[in-house]
């Protein structure tokens, strides 16, 4: 099929900026094409969107834009200054090459019409030349293209190989178009590129028959788009729309979709790049900690020291990481929360997330490097444990919570109702510690939650505000305890009073109304984050700064 004929289309779909008018002309287009081979049906769709290789693929093309002009320059002897220059002020490779192409004004012998296969075939070559002289040979590949197209056709190599196309067309818009060419439910098609992330391959299973789309599932070594989350708006509310709910540890790492396929372990962001070199270890791990089937398992992979994590950042040393490894491994170990299956000897995908994770359970052996996400499922009989879980998550230097509708399928690529996060944007005020609680148990001896209370500049008093008592590591519950024996004022039992003199730094996820303190306002999920040395007793945060939070937060 020659190439003329998409281009044509191409410039077809550009001239109209209406979706519905889009969609038809493709759908046309791909109804013409359907006695066609199902190769050139896969090519088609993915030169519809700019691509040569699926998504799911980690293939890339490697030709720069700066090859691009080179070879322009070497076919139509013009200077390479001057292209950048043109590309400077235009910004767009394809119009620049429409118009050098047409201004040419050498004769080109035995132009030879240009195919669909050609075209993609010379791109696809150019992912795979390596090693001495590969930029001179990738450059021929693409001035063979080049010295064959019309002006048209090569801006369209150009956005191609640019990956800007430039024609407007979304995914949402294919996948319309295919159910239309071969009159197939629109829900079906959607399933089947949501499973699969490669419409070229529904449309030639579409092409062939509507079983075969139905047939299209999850396959290990294709990843897929991960299931997004939305913002929750409070736990309670959470669960009780949703009603039976996994509640996990949100975990503030990366996330890996990793696949198994024969013996090969591969390792992908959520963007589907393969990191698998990156992460050595986890590679390890994981075919540790599970049998030796085919599957696809999701995770959070972190960075700790002394088995704590830490910050995120340090994780994205690792996984950037293309020399050194080993040493880096060692600077900065890491570890997996698993969270999720989603092939397991079979497609699971689309059990629901209570079975998926019975069956994570069932394959994984756990160890310190590789741990199941802390759950528990809750319903609205149970909040409370879903707030111990938040509040236990905090506490121990996670991110916050998720909620999992139980009977949800996973839902590739979208951010739907069933995938909650509880991640509150925490503000923080400076509070003064006017009283304090004795631990229980281990903690008996320290003081395991403090009285914090905020500045009355009206009347130049302190006003009780919250008691908070997570955040405190080990040694800063120890350090402040010893801190605080010098400011005691009363001990009644447990309870002890203290002179103003130590302000903390807490963090809360909402202020909310209440008559237990004398501030009338207390705080939700407060953590302790640091004791504030560097500010005086006529600096800690005020009732007026209370009174303007809270307005913040009403907005
Ligand atoms: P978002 O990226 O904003 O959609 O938030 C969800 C992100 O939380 C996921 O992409 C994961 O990286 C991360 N995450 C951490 N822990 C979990 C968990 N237990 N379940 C699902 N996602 C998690």
């Amino acid at each position: 099929m020659l190439y003329e004929e998409l281009v044509d289309v191409y410039e077809k779909i550009g001239s109209t900026t209406r979706r519905l008018e889009k969609e038809e002309i493709i759908a046309n287009f791909l109804k013409t094409i359907k006695h066609k081979s199902p190769e050139t049906t896969y090519d088609v769709t993915l030169l519809l969107q700019g691509k040569i290789f699926p998504p799911w693929s980690d293939k890339e093309m490697g030709v720069s834009t700066q090859l691009i002009i080179k070879a322009l320059s070497k076919m139509l002897g013009e200077n390479t200054k001057s292209i950048e220059n043109k590309l400077a002020s235009v910004g767009d490779m394809g119009e620049i090459t429409e118009e050098l192409v047409s201004n040419n004004k050498q004769v080109t012998f035995f132009k030879v019409p240009l195919t669909i296969t050609k075209v993609i075939n010379n791109l696809r070559k150019t992912e795979s030349i390596t090693g001495s002289n590969s930029q001179n040979k990738k450059l021929n590949l693409i001035l063979e293209l080049y010295s064959s197209a019309s002006p048209l056709e090569a801006k369209y190599i150009t956005r191609t190989i640019t990956e800007k196309l430039r024609i407007g067309v979304g995914e949402g818009t294919l996948v319309d178009a295919i159910s239309d060419a071969y009159g197939i439910d629109k829900e079906i098609i959607d399933r089947a590129y949501m499973l699969s992330n490669d419409l070229g391959e529904v449309a030639t299973r579409a092409q062939e028959s509507i079983g075969a789309v139905k047939e299209l599932s999850i396959t290990p070594g294709k990843p897929i788009k991960p299931m997004l989350a939305q913002l929750s708006p409070g736990i309670r509310e959470s669960i009780e729309e949703m009603g039976e709910v996994v509640c996990e540890t949100k975990y503030d790492g990366i996330r890996v979709q990793i696949h198994k396929i024969g013996d090969e372990i591969k390792i992908f962001t959520r963007r589907l790049e393969n990191v698998t070199q990156a992460l050595p270890e986890i590679v390890e791990y994981i075919r540790e900690a599970l049998p030796d089937e085919d599957y696809i398992i999701e995770g959070e992979v972190i960075a700790t020291r002394d088995n704590k994590p830490i910050s995120f950042q340090y994780i994205l040393q690792r996984v950037k990481r293309k020399y050194d490894v080993e040493k880096m491994r060692e600077k900065i170990p890491l570890k997996i929360f698993l969270f999720d299956v989603l092939y397991y000897k079979e497609p699971v995908a689309e059990q629901p997330i209570g079975q998926r994770r019975q069956l994570l359970e069932e394959i994984v052996h756990t160890s310190d490097d590789v741990e199941l996400s802390t759950m528990k499922v809750v319903s609205s009989d149970n909040v409370g444990d879903a707030e111990e879980l938040f509040n236990w998550s905090i506490d121990n230097g996670h991110e916050g919570i998720m909620f999992k509708d139980v009977s949800s399928p996973y839902s590739p690529g979208k951010r739907g109702k069933n995938m909650l996060k509880f991640k509150p944007v925490r503000e923080t005020l400076d509070c003064v510690i006017t009283g304090g609680l004795y631990g229980k148990g281990k903690r008996a001896k320290f003081f395991g939650s403090y009285l914090l209370s905020l500045l009355d500049s009206q009347t130049g008093e302190y006003k009780t505000l919250v008691h908070a008592a997570t955040g405190m590591d080990d040694e800063m519950l120890a350090s402040l305890t010893d801190r605080m024996q010098q400011y005691i004022l009363s001990t009644n039992e447990q309870i002890v009073t203290f002179k103003p003199a130590v302000i903390l730094e807490v963090a809360y996820s909402e202020i909310v109304e209440s008559n237990e303190y004398e501030a009338g306002y207390s705080l939700r999920f407060p953590a302790i984050k640091r004791v504030r040395d560097d500010i005086g007793l006529d600096q800690v945060d005020t009732l007026d700064k209370l009174k303007q939070m809270i307005d913040l937060q009403n907005n």
